[in-house]
């Protein structure tokens, strides 16, 4: 890429080397598996990537956005299972920044190292592209609060140890009276049930049903009422990261299909000489290309501590679209062999299908994109 520093060109050797020494081997087995191998987890920690928005004397490793996006394309190009756990681990130490320094000495450590995994929890069964409509409900008692709701379609809910979701201190309140709160996902009052999903399976998605938990005042991340904001802001960066995955995904598998499409004959040539399957390929290299551009543009700013949330959107939308469609023409390309379970591109087919929904669908992206262009006034409140 070309504006890459030659730092972060090493990170990507560097990544690559790890992606391929640690995680190719068996990367097909693991994916039919429901959860993610904590020896993987271990390993990934170990490597320092669990710690990448921690800050060193909480056992981080900090990294720039770009960085930290070019290990979300490369890891996902070998092995799209850790996906959504490096994704909480980027979001929710940054979530932790703003909790009392005593809370991030005891969490931050455990994040880091991966001895415990956390996932993130705002769609509820009512409620998913309207964020701010949640109607999980927080009650001060104390030096406690007590949470009552539903948090649904939870990344990583069936194995995390923590859950940082949203709720509201009064039900009438709109997004601004939204609230985070730190959740252990063993205390009384919880109950997790996992989905059978299309693809992705290793992400083991829940829903978690909280019937008044109680939980120590100090676990409540920021004020009362500023937990919208601040996630939103998180949700700009890890969408850029969730595409890359997504692109990754996607330049492994046109990866696979230029080789079947340059060794492969038909009608007495090599199908790669005809051109109904050579400009598909033509189409899906320029858009994967120009995805990534908007990816690492939208990194770039927010590294320059700019404003990236159209950036962020547009990438999105467009990432997750031809990324999707990229796979699609590849499998095609691939004919019977693409359509088995025993193939790569069959899978990647799936799992990047959820890329599309996740963090946000294309209809708002859109809407967030035209917000940005015609002003507040013409968008929906995010
Ligand atoms: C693989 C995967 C992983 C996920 N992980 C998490 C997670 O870890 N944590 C979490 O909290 N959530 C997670 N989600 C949930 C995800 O954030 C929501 O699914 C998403 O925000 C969309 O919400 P919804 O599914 O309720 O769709 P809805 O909001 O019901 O929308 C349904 C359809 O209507 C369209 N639509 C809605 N409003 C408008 C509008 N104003 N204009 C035009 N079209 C509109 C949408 O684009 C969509 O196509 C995940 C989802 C998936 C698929």
């Amino acid at each position: 890429m070309v504006f890459f520093t030659a730092d972060q060109e090493r990170f990507r050797d560097s990544v690559r080397d790890f992606t391929h020494r640690e995680l190719s081997p068996r990367a097909g087995e693991r994916a039919e598996l429901d959860h993610i191998l904590p020896e993987v987890i271990q390993t990934i920690a170990g490597a320092g990537y669990l710690g990448l928005t921690t800050p060193g004397r909480y056992g981080g490793n900090p990294t720039d956005c770009v960085s930290i996006g070019i290990l979300f394309e490369e890891i996902s190009t070998i092995d799209f299972a850790p996906m959504p756990l490096l994704l909480n681990h980027v979001m929710i130490p940054l979530m932790l920044r703003w909790s009392s320094e005593a809370f991030q000495i005891e969490w931050l450590p455990l994040l880091c190292s991966g001895r415990k995994i956390p996932c993130f929890g705002n769609t509820e069964p009512d409620c998913g592209s309207d964020a701010g409509a949640i109607k999980a409900k927080a009650v001060r008692d104390g030096d406690s609060y007590i949470l009552s709701g539903e948090k649904t379609s939870v990344s990583v809910g069936m194995q995390a140890d923590v859950l940082l979701m949203t709720a509201k201190m009064s039900e009438s309140a709109g997004p601004k009276g939204i609230t985070c709160f730190f959740v252990p996902l063993h205390l009384p009052g919880i109950n997790r049930q996992r989905f059978v999903d299309m693809g992705a399976h290793p992400h083991g998605r829940a829903a978690i049903a909280l019937d008044e938990v109680r939980v120590p005042a100090e676990y409540r991340i920021g004020e009362e009422g500023e937990g919208f904001t601040k996630i939103m802001r998180g949700l700009d960066f890890c969408r850029v990261l969730a595409v890359l995955g997504g692109i990754g995904m996607a330049q492994a598998s046109l990866n696979d299909a230029i080789d079947h499409l340059k060794s492969r004959q038909a009608f007495g040539h090599p199908i790669g000489k005809f051109e109904g399957v050579s400009f598909r390929l033509a189409e899906d290299d320029t858009h994967l290309h120009a995805a990534r551009l908007l990816c690492y543009q939208a990194l770039k700013l927010r590294d320059e501590g700019l404003r990236h949330t159209k950036e962020a959107a547009m990438a999105k939308w467009f990432g997750a679209q031809y990324a999707a469609r990229a796979i699609h023409n590849a499998l095609l390309a691939l004919g019977w062999r693409g359509y088995s379970r025993s193939n790569d591109t069959e899978r990647r087919f799936r799992d990047a299908f959820g890329l599309q929904i996740g963090d946000g669908t294309a209809e708002i992206m859109k809407l967030i994109i035209s917000r940005e262009i015609l002003g507040s006034e013409f968008g929906a409140a995010f």
